[in-house]
């Protein structure tokens, strides 16, 4: 991946958190809302009930009843959800819809029921409006836009109605209430942008830190595992061999006379030989072999489930792989590999290592250029 798809799929993953994350404090946030509106309407219904039309309050109340029991419903299943499916692209609309219908019902039912002649009644269902436009703040602001349209659903509706009615009383309760929104509006755009900012700090931290634990474990220059990280994923599958009884190979490699080829072409031509080889380790074993560079010139493979017969037949198609390398004018690339199967006699994957190791270093003696098998109960066996 290069430079740019890299920030490409940062800036992807991370708008994609962010918006995970909104959902999530939505649905964290918004559960009290569906029973507050609900006893808000009821509270309403019993201060005023002489002054209300039955009828309307009633179909008023069962309309809420049942838009909170819908919302009820989308909670449970929400949270009952396993978290990797609580995707904003499956939630979001679902949302948008109870949102819309339960601030519908709220605004157009206050409306239904504003007595046209009875101004106390009238100012406690505005006051009531305000109220909940308020706790739309409190509740949707992760989503600017679903306050927006929760404070309009529910307030604007009482607030037009008054700015319409003919006293100077009515007229500056309605504007009161105007005005007291646009600070409202700006508190919810505010708080909106704080939450998402907060939201992608966070996540672009959490992409760093993981982008840097990985740099710390990989060799820059090969791709493959460094000493740190190789010994601990080694010591894991070592581990694992043992305590399933698996068979386990470890193959060490060192390039013949690697100085020699920094001192001919140069220390950059030896770099990319270092490459290369990284390239053709990574593409000869599997994904299940650990492989990584100790340090230098010398590299490691440990390879599970895997007879030395198959250790030693991969470590050859290695060594000829290696010797059709072609690095500028550097040819005949070569390496020594020593080879060792776990066959009990290690006390450990250090005593595994060492076995392969020494019959690297028979292969230097040999005189280079091939495979050596350590000795023990599976060498006999080949
Ligand atoms: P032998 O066949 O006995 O292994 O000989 P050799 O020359 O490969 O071994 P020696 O240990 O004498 O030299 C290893 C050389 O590898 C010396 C060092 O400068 C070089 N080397 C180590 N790390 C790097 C590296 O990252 N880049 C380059 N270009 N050279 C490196
Ligand atoms: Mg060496
Ligand atoms: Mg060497």
């Amino acid at each position: 991946m290069d430079c740019f798809e890299l920030k490409h799929a940062q800036a992807g993953y991370i708008a994609q958190m962010v918006r995970t994350d909104r959902l999530q404090q939505l649905f964290r946030q918004s559960v009290l809302a569906v029973f507050g509106s609900f006893v808000a309407a009821l509270m309403l219904c019993w201060l005023c009930w002489e002054r209300f039309d039955h009828q309307v309050a009633i179909l008023w109340i069962g309309l809420l009843g049942a838009s909170a029991l819908l919302r009820i419903a989308m909670f449970v299943v929400y949270f009952r959800t396993p978290e990797s499916e609580r995707t904003p692209q499956r939630w979001e609309c679902t949302y948008w819809v109870t949102l819309v219908l339960s601030a519908g019902i709220w605004g157009g039912g206050a409306l239904a029921l504003m007595p046209a002649h009875d101004l106390l009644t009238q100012v406690l269902v505005v006051l009531f409006t305000v109220g909940m436009s308020v706790s739309a703040v409190s509740c949707y602001s992760p989503y600017r836009y679903m306050t927006l349209t929760a404070i309009g659903l529910v307030l604007l509706p009482c607030a037009l109605w008054m700015l319409q009615q003919p006293s100077t009383m009515q007229l500056s309760i309605a504007v009161a209430v105007l005005v007291f929104s646009i600070f409202v509006i700006n508190a919810t755009m505010s708080l909106a942008d704080a939450l998402e900012r907060a939201f992608r700090v966070t996540r672009e931290m959490e992409w760093a830190h993981r982008l840097s634990a990985q740099a710390a474990r990989i060799d820059e220059l090969t791709g493959l595992n460094n000493r740190r990280a190789f010994f601990e994923r080694a010591q894991q599958l070592y581990t694992q061999c043992q305590a399933q009884q698996r068979p386990l190979c470890a193959v060490m490699l060192d390039m013949d006379h690697f100085k020699l080829i920094n001192d001919t072409y140069g220390h950059q031509v030896g770099d990319e030989v270092l490459r290369q080889t990284g390239k053709v380790i990574i593409q000869s074993f599997r994904t299940a072999d650990v492989h990584g560079r100790l340090g230098g010139e010398e590299f490691a493979v440990l390879l599970p489930d895997t007879s030395l017969a198959d250790a030693l037949a991969m470590s050859q198609r290695l060594i000829s792989a290696l010797s059709g390398l072609q690095i500028e004018r550097a040819r005949g690339i070569t390496a020594s590999l020593g080879v060792a199967a776990s066959d009990g006699d290690d006390l450990d994957l250090h005593g595994l290592l060492h076995r392969a190791d020494q019959a690297l270093y028979r292969a230097k003696a040999q005189g280079r250029n091939r495979v050596c098998v350590a000795e023990g109960l599976g060498a006999a066996l080949l």
